[in-house]
């Protein structure tokens, strides 16, 4: 047993001194070094910090699946790694392609049933009579932008919440509340706001993103990158809806009424148009700070107007 441990411990001593893992983690820490960077260096460009961050995201899972599987091949191989270079150069590649293989996996498992469960759990039924516009809207918006058509649903609850779905079946679901609660501009824009998620590709990747950081809880990292990239895509996406519909001030309106009617269901948290903030880890960015950017957006495509 204690020969056993002793081999395993000149194994692990030996594969972290050598120089092949040891760049690998250099190569990872330089890639997030100057990403954090870039990030840090640019604080108002919503769309290059989204692609940062996603990369440092990956990045962060790749740092501990290496170092996970690197550790379960020094124990598999402790004879090989200990005593022959070569064993710790299989172990380095096996640990490279084994945590490639398992983010790949994992990824395609949440992408390909994450978003069938999310339906599930609301239920949507389609819109009739009054919100039968919302499904022609949708359409063009999509057929504009260059998106595959996606399917609205309509919850009926109280609670005004509006959410993306990614996946195979692309779908906006709309609290009814919402419908209520606000008018037909501010309603347009929230829609165009979802659509823009399911454009960028945000609706699948707030759910991936969700289910990597709470498989990586330990994870320092993974806790702020998780909420950053949801505050970051929120931005994007409110920028984008609203240049898409021409009415950024409609959008701020609908954020200021949603928030004043209060926080929404639990369930819809992360993945509504609004939801509650608090600070470094809130999925959402500061009310303030949306609504100013989406009136400084307004007030740039009045004075273009006023211009011609
Ligand atoms: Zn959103």
């Amino acid at each position: 047993m204690s020969e056993g441990l002793e081999l395993l411990g000149k194994a692990i001593a030996t594969y972290w001194t050598s120089p092949v893992p040891l760049s690998v983690l250099a190569v990872c820490g330089a890639s997030m070094g100057t990403l954090l960077y870039v990030f840090a260096t640019n604080a108002r460009n919503a769309k290059l910090r989204v692609s940062l961050l996603t990369g440092l995201y990956a990045l962060s899972i790749f740092f501990w699946l290496f170092l996970a599987v690197s550790l379960v091949l020094c124990i598999a191989q402790a004879r090989d790694v200990a005593y022959a270079t070569t064993g710790v150069q299989v172990a380095v590649a096996g640990a490279v392609l084994a945590s490639l293989v398992a983010s790949a996996a994992v990824s395609f498992g949440v992408w390909r049933y994450a978003p069938a469960s999310v339906l599930r759990r609301f239920a949507p039924r389609e819109p009739g009579g009054d919100e039968a516009w919302l499904q022609s809207y949708a359409d063009l918006v999509a057929e504009f932008e260059r998106f595959p058509r996606p399917a609205v649903g309509i919850v009926d609850s109280d609670a005004p919440f509006a959410i993306a779905v990614g996946g195979r079946r692309p779908t906006v679901i709309v609290g009814s509340g919402l419908l209520r609660q606000l008018d037909r501009d501010e309603v347009e824009t929230v829609v165009a706001h979802e659509l823009m998620h399911l454009k960028h590709h945000d609706a699948g990747f707030k759910v991936f993103s969700r289910v990597f950081s709470r498989i990586l809880f330990f994870d320092p990292f993974s806790k702020f990158f998780d909420p950053a990239v949801h505050r970051e895509r929120e931005y994007l996406a409110d920028e984008a809806g609203a240049r898409s519909t021409g009415k950024p001030a409609a959008l701020a309106s609908a954020l200021l009424k949603l928030s004043k009617a209060g926080t929404p269901p639990r369930a819809t948290w992360g993945l509504s148009i609004h939801g509650p903030v608090k600070g470094v880890f809130s999925r959402y960015p500061p009310l303030r700070e949306r609504v100013r950017r989406l009136l400084l957006l307004r007030d740039l495509l009045d004075a273009g107007r006023r211009g011609q």
